[in-house]
């Protein structure tokens, strides 16, 4: 009869320790450790060295030197544990004081020489190459941490939520297009030719409706789909923690999610982060300039409008705001030193941002201020200037005279360009920003507001009489948690009457008609009863690619697609099979032409 199937350990049939694992204290104890060549060199007339590699470490073998094994073979190796002789102790190595005797080895598989050598030396092969050969690349240290931390996270996360009563609900993938403002992934069906499912760009439509329907705390590790240009921040798919809940203010959400931010970087960090602050977003604009203001660092930017009031230096007197930045030469020396180069690049930054100019003063001895401009400015704007800004000679000064929102934004790109340390670079700063705008610009061309976030934020009750009348300065009950200047994700409390949905739909230029037409499903269920509630949903790719230390999130996932959205391991996006595309009654055009 055989033996019940007991749960694994470490051990299984094959073995019966993890290489990494190996210790002084296993000193004299017979072993069997599996895993991968990961280096061999000869020792001597008859012995060689072999380093066995599995997910927890790398382990030293003496091996008779005719045993026939090449890197990256998979073995089986049977030996003792003995301390290495003295002075070969190798203290970089967790398993550095011991090594395997009198081995006895199996060859598993052999291998084929790799692209590229399993270890360090890989970071610096071409990404293309790393991702052609991922199931390589992820043999190693690095990416094995990085994947491990991922699962650390993920499952913080996951005992956070149930610890706080949020159900895991899974959600469809196939869904019909929904007005959240992301391109979407279009599936074309195969039953109804001519007619598509979107790919979920986030649950929000479902989790609303699992409020509807008196779920009460809803979550789930969700992926979504988001046809959007890559960058180092950005994947097609990513992975977000969703959740939901009803009877709540914004502080039940913001709570909730605290908690499983906190908890997940406590699993990695080992302690838990202070409490996160709370911004507006409107101080974070005035301060930082950006709605991800990176926190970690000083150089707010220093409202000079009133400086300038009675002005007649022309660029100035024109301006809606006029704001200016200082960079400190006790700590930005090189800024004190900018020749006209490096100043005419600022420029051209400015410029491309939106700005009609920027203008540059540096603080010289007495304070005196070298600047082109500084001859149209009175001596009395050039003191309280000085004052303002607290200049002291060394100094770099930067001004932009522009609309408000320009003036925000180029000053506050400016200040990361040249003051932000790397995102995964300590300490943490986590902040809330809230009360973002219900509205942001206008959408070129539909000629209406765009959604701050999306069209299902609650406006805040202060500014809802204004919803009409003065649409792009009401607030809406919308946040955003920011982890060292990268948005890590968004909420709000939600409309949950239909005719306020009815009110912001119209504001966004959809009539009562499109929107039953186009939005019903989600419209129709809101007539029975839906509770106040309110959510978020935040990236765990980037929260995890900051706690990792990895500056890019496709550092964290394990088949990432590479910035042009290609995945070189599968080639994927292919060409199909005509036939495949007749079954779903779809026509090629011929590819557009290459610009
Ligand atoms: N669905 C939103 C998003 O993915 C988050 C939310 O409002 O809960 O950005």
């Amino acid at each position: 009869m055989s033996s019940p199937l007991q749960p694994l350990g470490e051990s299984t049939s094959l073995r019966t320790q993890l290489c990494g694992g190996l210790r002084a204290e296993h000193i004299g104890n017979t072993v069997t450790v599996c895993g991968w060549i990961a280096r061999r060199r000869e020792h001597g007339e008859h012995l060689a060295f072999l380093d066995v590699r599995d997910f927890s470490g790398v382990v030293q073998c003496v091996v008779d030197n005719e045993t026939d094994v090449r890197s990256e073979w998979v073995v089986q190796i049977t030996g003792r544990v003995q301390a290495r002789p003295d002075g070969t102790v190798n203290t970089n190595l967790a398993t550095g004081e011991v090594e395997l005797a009198d081995c006895k080895v199996v060859v598993l598989n052999s291998a084929e020489a790799p692209p590229f050598p399993i270890d360090a030396r890989a970071d610096d092969v071409d990404e293309n190459v790393r991702l052609k050969y991922r199931y390589l690349d992820i043999r190693r240290e690095r990416m094995q941490r990085n994947l491990r931390i991922r699962a650390k996270v993920n499952s913080a996360i996951r005992r956070a939520m149930e610890s706080q009563s949020f159900v895991e609900v899974e959600t469809p993938f196939l869904m019909p297009s929904t007005p959240e403002g992301a391109r979407e992934f279009l599936v074309p069906s195969r039953k109804e030719p001519g007619s598509f499912y979107a790919l979920p760009q986030s649950p929000q439509l479902w989790k609303q409706l699992l409020m509807v329907a008196g779920i009460d705390r809803y979550y789930q590790i969700a992926r979504c789909l988001r046809d959007e240009d890559l960058r180092a921040d950005r994947q097609y798919e990513f992975m977000q923690l969703d959740a939901e809940m009803s009877f709540v203010t914004k502080d039940d959400v913001l709570g909730a999610i605290s908690e499983a931010v906190m908890a997940a970087a406590e699993a990695v960090l080992g302690e838990r982060p202070p409490q996160i602050e709370q911004i507006t977003w409107l101080d974070a604009m005035n301060r930082f300039g950006l709605d991800k203001p990176d926190m970690r660092f000083g150089m707010e930017l220093i409202e000079l409008t009133s400086v300038f009031a009675g002005t007649e230096f022309k660029a100035f007197a024109q301006a809606e705001s006029i704001k200016g930045l200082r960079v400190d030469a006790a700590k930005y020396p090189d800024a004190a030193s900018f020749g006209r180069n490096k100043l005419d690049a600022l420029t051209d930054r400015a410029k491309q941002i939106g700005a009609k100019g920027l203008v540059w003063m540096k603080v010289g001895e007495g304070l005196v201020l070298d600047s082109p401009v500084a001859k149209f400015l009175s001596d009395e704007e050039r003191t309280s200037l000085v004052v303002a800004m607290g200049a002291q000679p060394g100094d770099l000064l930067l001004l932009v005279a522009d609309s408000w929102s320009t003036t925000c934004e180029v000053l506050g790109t400016l200040r990361n360009d040249i003051g932000r340390p790397p995102v995964h670079e300590g300490p943490y700063r986590y902040v809330w920003v809230i009360d973002f705008p219900l509205f942001v610009g206008i959408n070129a061309t539909t000629g209406k507001p765009q959604p701050g976030h999306h069209p299902f934020c609650q406006p805040h009750p202060e500014d809802i009489e204004r919803l009409e009348s003065d649409p792009m300065s009401v607030r809406a009950l919308a946040y955003d948690l920011v982890l060292n200047g990268w948005e890590l994700g968004s909420g709000s409390i939600r409309i949950h009457e239909p005719e306020m949905q009815r009110r912001v739909f119209r504001q966004l230029g959809i009539s009562d008609e499109e929107a039953d037409r186009r939005f019903g499903f989600f419209l129709q269920p809101f007539k029975y009863g839906a509770p106040p509630h309110g959510g978020f949903a935040f990236g765990t790719d980037r929260l995890v690619a900051i706690l990792a230390g990895e500056e890019n999130i496709r550092e964290v996932i394990a088949f990432p697609k590479t910035q042009s959205g290609s995945d070189p391991m599968t080639n994927a996006p292919t060409t199909v099979n005509p036939a495949q595309l007749a079954e779903l009654g779809i026509r090629l055009l011929p590819p557009p032409a290459k610009s």
